[in-house]
């Protein structure tokens, strides 16, 4: 007999409990006679997938199966809970939709019209590697690019093509999402944000939040330490244009006028520097450049933006002073999402600055600095190239590609190292400045993510080779001339997540069962066609378990051990907290100090410090399109999760209350969103509100898939990035600003949607 989900937790309640670590329950021997009992409940340690803040989890597995999913307080990313994306991440693996053999485009069919036949997983490969060996033969190794998300991502966007020799790769999570922030950070504190914020929330007394959508955007440890930083008693002002669910805990919503952030923080660090309000002992001895700012600063007065920003002077001011009063426990985190308005590493330099003279870098309550905790690389030879999707180390990188090769199809446009995916899809129609002929997609929605859709179709057109390696049968990946398909996190090993904490630790992904149905995990796709193009002496492992033991014995650990416990924390090696008392300074720029002013920025032609530019003014009729996250949603990726979509089935967009009255539209209503240039998007409901600005409305991102094979997400709301035809480009971070982009609304029918509840059940069977 099977055993029921919910027949399993009542079960569960007393053998879960009674589960030793990494171990396996012990059954009594009435419990294993009962009808209920069906096999041993193991528990296996994971990472969850559902969003990049890769918390551990341990799951209870019973034979092919996971039923529950927990966090582990062991693990300093999950501290023993999850989201609720990660308690919903299994169903994931049991999706009847999933791709389940690889798949090749019938010869002669149209790309996009979705008909495929089935293949083995050799003639699959097989069928790749000849066409990539052809167009290294006819355009060259850096004709292919590579386009990737998620942890696996490794293998396809960094290893593959730096082994194979194509600058091409690049990350949404780059361009599209935190490209400024980090490039900001790089050149200001010389070092990088990373994946892990280091923000000490637990000790900060006065936290500001711009554009930051904590609550919404949830970040499981990240949302357990902002709350303790409320409960600590610490004051929250959040600026946004609507009332985000930070903005209805805080102390402070200032709803700003979309566009206008750099003014406000200009105004701020005029007020500390004109009522001498800054840390000046910390300024002096850690900074380079505060004689230029105290200048550049005298006429950004709260006056000057409040014209700007619709913020009242005299509020401008009281933060400020109310900021300055808390130093050096007041802090203005970076958000993720920073590609705004194209002028965006100037806005995030702006914020940063302003946490300088706060004094906060490195200190309690501010930005701690921590050091990730260190593996050696499996051996190999060395690459042939410098991977080009995610590091931000500055121009000088194009040069170290080997003689022969050409510098990746963007460079020269960007001050930043990393490769922006949005540059990439224009070398494919046009061929310029070398033709970009082979594509290879994986985990990437390419159609919710990149801005200009129809642009990106018609680049597809144009290829010779694409190859989407993917879970589920999304509309960009029936596209593809090859799909292969992907076992899910919970099926595979995957690279150890390493994580600067302020407790360093490396955590580990191990399967919970055989990958189910043909699906092969990435890094054993990547390994067997590296194998077929040439590349065989870059994958010297036999299993990838060697691979993973002999990375752990680099620090005196080994598979078994890191098997039973899930995470690893390096003891000795907490967060930075001494730098000070010592006299060692960590900040890594050419100074050896915090630069203020940006002489790099000088010499590369851009303002070493930071100025307002005004957003694209909202044309006539149309209001900005605005977007965010859902806390149970993340990106484009979960929309066909049954869990999940029980909780949220499809986006709604806000309208202004005033708005909504004189268009006639009330609640209960639906809309098309429709932009500029004809294209519609919808229906979806209409959510009539005061927690908006009239000049906006707002969306989460993540809705409106096109993938027919999708029996879930098929046809629910609206996809922002379908309307976001333009994008500002930030020329120092390679950031596309996707914030200039407008619609308008027009009434829709209510369409006539199947329950999402009767399709799980006929899902079910
Ligand atoms: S925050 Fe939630 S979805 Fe993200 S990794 Fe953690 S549990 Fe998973």
């Amino acid at each position: 007999m099977k055993l029921q989900r919910r027949s399993f937790i009542k079960l569960s309640a007393a053998a879960v409990g009674a589960m030793g670590v990494g171990g396996v329950a012990v059954m009594s021997n009435r419990a294993k006679a009962s009808p209920w009992y069906h096999k041993e409940v193991k528990t296996v340690y994971s990472i969850c997938e559902n969003c990049f803040w890769r918390c551990g989890v341990k799951v209870s597995v019973v034979g092919n199966r996971v039923y529950k999913a927990d966090g582990y307080k062991e693990n300093p990313k999950s501290r023993g809970m999850l989201c609720p994306r990660g308690q919903g991440a299994p169903a994931q693996t049991y999706d009847p939709d999933r791709l389940k053999k690889p798949l090749i485009r019938v010869e002669g069919s149209e790309r996009g019209s979705g008909q495929y036949r089935e293949a083995s997983w050799e003639e699959a490969l097989d069928y790749i590697a000849k066409k990539m060996l052809a167009l290294k033969e006819s355009h060259g190794t850096e004709s292919i690019a590579f386009f990737g998300h998620g942890t696996g991502d490794f293998w396809f966007v960094d290893f593959l093509p730096a082994a194979w020799g194509s600058p091409n790769a690049a990350k949404p999570s780059v361009s599209l999402c935190t490209a400024p922030r980090e490039v900001a950070a790089q050149y200001t504190f010389g070092r990088a944000i990373g994946g892990h914020e280091p923000i000490d929330w637990p000790n900060s007394k006065y936290i500001v939040l711009i554009g930051h959508h904590i609550g919404e955007d949830t970040h499981n440890t990240q949302l357990q330490e902002f709350s303790e930083a409320r409960k600590n008693g610490a004051k929250l002002v959040v600026v946004d244009p609507r009332f985000s669910t930070a903005a209805a805990k805080a102390d402070r919503w200032l709803p700003i006028k979309p566009g206008t952030d750099t003014a406000l923080l200009l105004a701020w660090i005029h007020v500390l520097v004109s009522e001498n309000l800054y840390d000046r002992e910390y300024v002096e001895k850690y900074t380079l450049g505060m004689d230029k700012l105290i200048p550049h600063v005298k006429d950004f007065t709260p006056e000057w933006a409040e014209q700007i920003t619709e913020i009242p002077a005299g509020v401008i001011r009281d933060v400020a002073r109310e900021m300055a009063a808390q130093k050096p426990r007041a802090i203005l985190p970076p958000t993720r999402h920073t590609v705004w308005y194209g002028n965006d590493t100037q806005r995030m330099r702006a914020s940063y600055i302003l946490n300088v003279l706060l004094g906060n870098y490195g200190r309690e309550g501010g930005f701690y600095i921590a050091m990730p905790p260190f593996l050696e690389a499996f051996p190999t030879p060395p690459l042939p190239l410098v991977p080009a999707a995610g590091g931000c180390a500055g121009p000088a990188a194009v040069t170290e590609q080997p003689e022969g090769f050409r510098p990746r199809a963007d460079a020269g446009k960007f001050f930043a190292q990393s490769t922006a995916i949005q540059e990439l899809i224009e070398p494919m129609i046009t061929g310029k400045p070398y033709p970009i002929r082979g594509l290879f997609a994986y985990g990437i929605s390419m159609f919710h993510t990149i801005p200009n859709v129809p642009r990106t179709r018609e680049a597809i057109k144009n290829l010779d080779l694409y190859v989407a390696i993917d879970v589920l049968p999304k509309e960009h990946v029936m596209w593809a001339d090859v799909i292969l398909p992907e076992a899910t996190f919970l099926e595979r090993y995957d690279d150890f997540v390493t994580v600067a904490h302020k407790t360093p630790f490396v955590q580990a992904r191990f399967p919970a069962h055989e990958p189910l149905w043909d699906t092969k995990p990435g890094w054993w796709i990547a390994r067997e066609l590296g194998k077929r193009i040439g590349l065989e002496q870059f994958f010297p492992w036999q299993t990838f378990e060697e691979y993973l033991n002999t990375r752990l014995m680099s620090v005196g650990l080994d598979l078994e051990t890191m098997r039973q416990m899930g995470t690893m924390v390096q003891r000795g090696r907490p967060w930075l907290t001494d730098w000070e008392k010592e006299g060692r300074l960590p900040f890594n720029t050419t100074s050896g100090k915090i630069e203020i002013y940006s002489e790099a920025f000088a010499a590369a032609g851009f303002d070493p410090l930071p100025k307002y530019e005004e957003p694209q003014p909202v044309p006539q009729g149309y209001y900005r399109l605005l977007y965010g996250r859902s806390p149970v949603h993340t990106f484009a990726r979960t929309q066909n999760n049954p869990v999940l979509m029980e909780q949220e089935s499809t986006n709604a967009v806000w309208l202004n209350t005033e708005e909504a009255a004189r268009l006639g539209f009330k609640r209960g209503d639906w809309a098309f969103m429709i932009n500029p240039d004809g294209m519609r998007e919808g229906p979806l409901p209409v959510r009539v509100t005061e927690r908006i600005r009239k000049d906006a409305v707002y969306i989460t991102h993540g809705f409106g898939h096109k993938g027919k094979g999708l029996s879930l997400a098929y046809g629910r709301g609206a996809c922002d990035a379908h309307l976001q035809n333009h994008y500002t480009l930030d020329r120092i971070s390679g950031g596309a600003g996707l914030r200039n982009n407008f619609v308008r609304l027009e009434k829709a029918p209510r369409p006539r949607l199947r329950s999402v509840v009767q399709i799980i059940r006929e899902r079910r069977g």
